[in-house]
């Protein structure tokens, strides 16, 4: 792999070979060469998840949760994670030399289809794709190592019917009992997804309902007017999907 990282420790192995090339070509551009590196590669989610923790406790950086489902539906918690495919889709740059400006640097990385995707907070963040598809990249057009290299993405095969049966079998079981801490399994789980994709955290989906779950419960109770029980109830249960 010929793509240069700025420490011998950052991680590339989990990109996504298509990733690579793309990488590879503009690593190779003679703009480029020597004057850029790359300084934050791909994660584990072993490593992603060690690093929320941290986060959680305040003793690191800001960190995705791995486990926060993407609206997309298909990634999870930070691009730089491996993803249910198993690769991962970002990379940060670092300037390495002053004879190339930031913004000069993103313009010939967007013409390889590696995009600042939140630019105006963090230049150095790039990613060949989003949740919808591949960026284009035009500097690739017609060469035929882009065309071959297209691994196509081994996206998870939905069951749509199967999920929302196991999601009216929870919901009847909600009815009946409704979760409380200490509650666990997988109607438990499903809260906490849904509570994270809504924006109030409660951790990782471990299907335990502990303190940081009863506490999301009613900040979601709050938002939506019904009595904040920290308890989930049918209606509690209901409002997670409105
Ligand atoms: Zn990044």
């Amino acid at each position: 792999m010929n793509i240069p990282t700025t420490k011998s420790s950052i991680q590339l192995d989990l990109l996504h070979p298509r990733f690579v090339t793309r990488l590879e070509a503009f690593f190779s551009d003679s703009r480029i060469k020597n004057r850029v590196a790359v300084s934050s590669g791909c994660r584990s989610y072993a490593a992603q998840l060690r690093l929320y923790r941290l986060y959680r406790a305040g003793k690191g950086n800001l960190a995705a949760n791995p486990d926060w489902q993407r609206p997309d539906g298909f990634f999870k918690g930070s691009f730089h994670q491996e993803q249910p495919c198993g690769h991962s889709f970002a990379v940060d740059l670092r300037q390495l030399s002053r004879s190339i400006s930031k913004p000069d640097i993103n313009k010939i990385a967007v013409t390889y289809g590696i995009v600042p995707t939140i630019q105006a907070k963090e230049w150095w963040h790039h990613q060949p794709r989003n949740g919808k598809g591949w960026f284009d990249a035009p500097a690739l057009k017609g060469e035929a190592s882009e065309g071959t290299i297209d691994v196509p993405l081994l996206e998870p095969v939905v069951d749509w019917a199967g999920i929302v049966a196991a999601i009216l079998a929870q919901r009847q079981q909600v009815t009946r009992r409704p979760l409380i801490r200490g509650s666990r399994g997988d109607a438990v789980k499903t809260a906490q997804s849904r509570l994270g994709a809504l924006g109030f955290d409660c951790g990782p989906a471990d299907g335990i309902f502990g303190r940081k779950t009863a506490w999301a419960v009613k900040q979601l109770q709050k938002k939506k007017k019904l009595p904040t029980t920290g308890t989930v109830d049918v209606h509690t249960f209901d409002a997670l999907f409105t």
